[in-house]
């Protein structure tokens, strides 16, 4: 039997949660009657219903968790085990405005400090090439980011994904028509899903969210499951550093929501979805006013978007598919993988914004011509004269990079590949070839592709005090090695303030870490840092 809480929710929260679970579904206006398989259906309403009390309310009651929770069929302490993993829902009687300050690597460089009561030090906004970068949110109205004008980049490059980001009105349908929007979707339909997924494989795309994963296999094999099965476009880019798929969704929203479709079309999905971070007001309004007036391109698909609310650790898959089935965005273990089963327990492709952007592109152009020029983008930040998005070539030497986004302003003394989870290189690396063979035959990893430069006033304790504090707040905390780890790398780091590094627990930590954590977070989070002793960027005292 269901416990429920005393507290009563108002009429205007009865009112926020009926908009979003709907009518009440038997005669007597109980849900709890329902049996276990609607109310799973039920439970992914969960973060949807307490987004909408926080957004018109600026907080969720104990009156609206109950109320939730009745509707939802979740047991209150449950409901509230998820409400409190999420750092944008504000769990309690008092809420209001607030201002979240980024106080992450390149913010804090130019000042980002929360400094009033009202204001709260968050984590990468991902506006790291407009910092510093505040996001603003009042009851009732849409959250509002406010950051610094910023300069683009120059573009040497042939621009073959982004082409359209700045050329077109983003909001208007007609304009991404005219400039040749949906044909690829049109041709995939022509030529049939199996064509589409041989074309993808042909191209050698692989994953641009950090992994690396072959696309045209995942599809393959979540293809080759039986239905039903789902599509999941993962928008939640939190790694610091990391900005290029709100540039795209911000800039060329339909293409976003097009490649979504060619995606569900290629795997068999008729449900997709976005799943956005909460920090991207602008990239979910633009997303969503695309699906509203294109989804008569979209034949049976649905396209459906989720907004996370403050979890760097949604960005992995099954910690993603936790978040939309209503539960605490915690990594599962795999296998099983999510080809197999994945969102709702069902074969799943979960593909970031960039590949999907990759994807629609050779559908368009053909694999051949993909293969010719294949590209990527790179969020170019730090201490450059026009931080953003810069897409090149495969390969390009990062030194070209860097100078498409201005040149290092000062001198370089390293550039952060990879962002929090990625490590350092010295100015004598900037010949690499960003490509991931490249990257990994020195070393390094390009993970979602950020460039971070730092010249010679940096303060790289700073730095690594600041990454080492994001890994143990992030940490989801379900397994052992991380939720305890990445504390005690903080204070290892912390001492090193003020006594030599213990280098040996350090890397006895990163090794315990890496052998024993369940996700990505885990594997990565002493890298960063162990990089930044390694090549000298700290640690003089160390002799
Ligand atoms: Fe959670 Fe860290 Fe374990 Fe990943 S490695 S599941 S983030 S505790």
């Amino acid at each position: 039997m269901q416990h429920t809480m005393p507290a009563q929710p108002t009429e205007a929260e009865t009112g926020i949660v009926d908009a979003v679970c709907g009518p009440l579904l038997d005669p007597d206006g109980r849900t709890s009657r329902l049996g276990f398989h609607q109310s799973q259906q039920l439970r992914n309403l969960l973060l949807p219903a307490l987004w909408a009390v926080q957004d018109a309310l600026g907080h969720i009651s104990e009156g609206a968790f109950a109320y939730i929770s009745d509707r939802l069929l979740v047991p209150p302490a449950e409901a509230f085990g998820v409400a409190t993993f999420y750092s944008l829902l504000v769990v309690g009687d008092e809420g209001g405005s607030l201002t979240y300050v980024c106080d992450d690597i390149v913010c804090r460089r130019v000042g980002g400090k929360a400094e009033i009561p009202t204001e709260v030090g968050s984590p990468c906004l991902g506006q790291c090439d407009r910092a510093p970068a505040r996001l603003m949110t009042t009851p009732g109205e849409e959250p509002l980011v406010i950051h610094s004008t910023g300069k683009a980049p120059h573009e040497p490059f042939s621009r073959e994904i982004a082409g359209l980001v700045g050329e077109i009105d983003p909001t208007s349908l007609n304009a991404y028509e005219e400039a040749g929007g949906f044909a690829a979707l049109t041709t995939a339909r022509a030529q049939g899903s199996e064509w589409v997924i041989s074309q993808i494989e042909d191209s050698g795309l692989t994953g641009r969210g950090g992994a690396a994963f072959p696309t045209g296999l995942k599809w393959k094999l979540v293809s080759a499951e039986d239905g039903p099965r789902h599509l999941v476009c993962n928008a939640d880019e939190s790694e610091p550093g990391t900005f290029k798929d709100r540039y795209l969704m911000e800039g060329d929203p339909f293409s976003v929501i097009e490649s979504v479709a060619l995606a569900a079309f290629a795997t068999g999905s008729s449900h997709a979805y976005i799943y956005i971070r909460g920090e991207y007001p602008l990239a979910t309004s633009r997303l969503q006013h695309a699906i509203d007036t294109a989804s008569q391109h979209f034949g049976d698909i649905t396209i459906e978007i989720r907004r996370g609310a403050g979890a760097y650790i949604c960005g992995e898959e099954t910690a993603l598919f936790n978040s939309i089935e209503g539960y605490r965005g915690e990594p599962r273990q795999k296998p099983p993988y999510p080809t197999v089963s994945g969102l709702f327990g069902r074969p799943t492709a979960v593909n970031n914004v960039e590949t999907l952007a990759h994807a629609l592109r050779i559908v368009k152009d053909g694999a051949p011509a993909y293969k010719a020029n294949p590209t990527r983008l790179f969020s170019v930040s730090g201490d450059v004269a026009l931080a953003g998005v810069v897409e090149a070539p495969v390969g390009t030497p990062m030194s070209e990079v860097i100078a498409a986004a201005g040149g290092v302003v000062g001198e370089l003394a390293a550039v952060l590949v990879g962002g929090a989870a990625g490590t350092f290189a010295l100015p004598e690396h900037l010949d690499l070839p960003l490509s991931n063979d490249a990257a990994r035959e020195r070393g390094l990893s390009l993970g979602s592709g950020v460039l971070m430069a730092f010249n010679a006033t940096a303060d790289f304790e700073d730095t690594i005090e600041r990454i080492a504090e994001f890994f143990a707040d992030e940490s989801c905390g379900q397994c052992v090695p991380c939720r305890v780890g990445t504390k005690r790398q903080a204070e290892l780091v912390d001492r090193a303030q003020t006594a030599p590094l213990e280098l040996v627990l350090l890397n006895d930590l990163a090794e315990v870490m890496a052998d024993a954590s369940i996700c990505g977070l885990g594997h990565t989070a002493t890298n960063a840092i162990r990089s930044a002793y390694e090549l000298g960027l700290v640690g003089d005292r160390n002799g």
